[in-house]
């Protein structure tokens, strides 16, 4: 991938209207947001503020894409080439993406670069080559009768996602429900709606039907709550807090949405005194700080055995004094800021409580510099399991520590949380760290490793983490539907 040296440090800001069938256009009321640079405050530029009129209009183009235009009856195959396409199309503007995604989010470009951007482009790869795989089968049922199914898109499906890696969650729902061969209406999260509305212009040049993808930008209750409410979508995968996945399912009910949920965590990184030390130690920081801790499967507590506990916090504080944080834009830059005020006010609110509640700040625990959403890197060491930090997700860069003796309470400790979307050990002891994944709740075990994705790979929560998963094969199936045919043979 063709990357320059000296990041673009302006990226054109292009679309900022609601993208519907094909037309970009303002929102039916005249309203218009803001989306703001975490790093500066400043205002980047005013966004389209759809609500239920555009929602409406988006759901008929999909609606009508689906029914009577040319994808509905594409060959599997071209609908393949035509997702490839976009990925090619996403490389080729790679600098440009990285920056504007930087821009919106706050997260470092060089994680951009290195992460969001490849997994993106491969997420789209990998769903592309699947279009032209979906079928059904035979089978061999009594009596005279020849009884196969077929596998045919769910509808239209609703997509409503977070700020935290904006592109790469397009991808991740775009991805699967192409091959299906659905169409979308897709709401992106408030935050950062521009990279959305970029890949919606990039999706048009690479010759996707219109219709076939439409974006409302907009506030959840409103946007993209007249998604999950109307009759004309079929389908609803949401990426969010459990709360709002909560609403959603009871709205969903109304009409009988199939839905699939990617939720929050509070994701255990258990470290024996036998791993390899250094690893673990870079694992751990990596699997909390990255993204400014802003990951629903962030390791936010890290529990370390007690024979290591004291050099592991050394080398953990060592880490992050030397990590750098500033503009995003900035390839040095190591952390960039929070996403928004709201963020932040959470986080810093949650550094008081770890405090009051007795754990110790052992690094970090304030605002970086005065202007900009930025967070120091915190450690708390000696949290107790009761503790809120220890409970709580806080999705921001604050770790917590938490010490084990006991190698037996550690699988309870592990799951006493009511996630469960990932967990990971670092052990040289190959026998303890498949019982270990064996005996967690979560959805991804990682074993002397962390935040390791693959779109081939499934991905998704257990308990109030989620329901159903994303990537891998998988995934195609929360865009299907499967039908029953039976012919009389006689
Ligand atoms: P986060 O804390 O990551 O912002 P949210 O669950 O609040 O998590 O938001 C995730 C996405 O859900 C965003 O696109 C947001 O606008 C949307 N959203 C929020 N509330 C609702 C709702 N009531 N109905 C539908 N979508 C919503």
């Amino acid at each position: 991938m063709a990357t320059t040296i000296e990041p673009i440090r302006k990226p054109k800001i292009q679309q900022t209207e609601c993208f519907i069938g094909g037309k970009w256009i303002p929102a039916a009321s005249g309203k218009t947001f803001a989306t703001i640079n975490p790093a500066t405050e400043e205002v980047i530029a005013q966004v389209a503020e759809g609500d239920a009129a555009d929602v409406d209009l988006a759901v008929q183009a999909a609606r009508n894409a689906l029914e009577n235009g040319p994808w509905g009856t594409m060959d599997a195959r071209d609908r393949g080439a035509l997702i490839h396409k976009l990925a090619d199309l996403l490389t080729e503007e790679f600098d440009e993406l990285a920056a504007l995604e930087s821009l919106d989010n706050g997260k470092p470009i060089s994680e951009a670069k290195a992460a969001d951007l490849p997994l993106v482009i491969d997420c789209l790869h990998y769903y592309a080559g699947w279009a032209d795989k979906i079928h059904g089968k035979t089978i061999p049922v009594r009596g005279p009768y020849f009884t196969y199914t077929r596998r045919e898109p769910v509808g239209v499906a609703g997509q409503i996602i977070p700020w935290n890696f904006p592109m790469l969650m397009v991808a991740w729902k775009w991805g699967p429900a192409l091959a299906a061969g659905c169409t979308i209406v897709m709401k992106p999260a408030e935050q950062t709606p521009l990279t959305c509305l970029r890949m919606a212009r990039l999706a048009q040049k690479a010759g996707i039907p219109d219709g076939v993808i439409n974006v409302v930008p907009g506030y959840g209750p409103t946007a993209g709550a007249a998604v999950v409410a109307h009759p004309g979508v079929d389908k609803i995968a949401f990426t969010g807090e459990h709360r709002t996945a909560q609403i959603i399912m009871r709205e969903a009910a109304e009409t009988m949405k199939r839905c699939t949920f990617e939720l929050g965590g509070k994701s255990p990184n258990i470290v024996f005194a036998d791993a390899d030390l250094d690893a673990a130690v870079a694992g751990a920081h990596l699997g909390l700080y990255l993204n400014q801790g802003q990951c629903c499967c962030a390791g936010s507590r890290v529990f370390v055995e007690g024979k290591i506990h004291d050099k592991f916090v050394q080398k953990l504080v060592d880490m992050n004094s030397g990590r750098k944080l500033g503009n995003p834009l900035d390839p040095e830059t190591q952390q960039g800021p929070q996403v928004d005020k709201a963020q932040f006010d959470k986080i810093m609110h949650y550094i008081e409580l770890g405090k009051k509640e007795g754990a110790k700040c052992v690094s970090g625990g304030k605002r970086h510099g005065t202007k900009g959403y930025f967070i120091e890197p915190t450690l708390f060491d000696g949290v107790k399991d009761h503790m809120s930090i220890a409970n709580d997700e806080i999705f921001g860069p604050v770790m917590s520590v938490l010490r084990f003796d006991d190698v037996d309470e550690i699988v309870d400790r592990a799951n006493n949380t009511m996630y469960g979307l990932a967990a990971a050990v670092w052990t040289r002891d190959i026998g303890k760290a498949h019982h270990i994944a064996a005996k967690v709740k979560a959805g991804t075990v990682w074993i002397n490793c962390y935040d390791v994705f693959d779109a081939a790979a499934p991905f998704g929560g257990f308990k109030m983490s989620g329901m159903g998963r994303e990537l891998g094969e998988k995934a195609l199936d929360n865009y299907l539907e499967e039908k029953t045919v039976t012919v009389a043979m006689s």
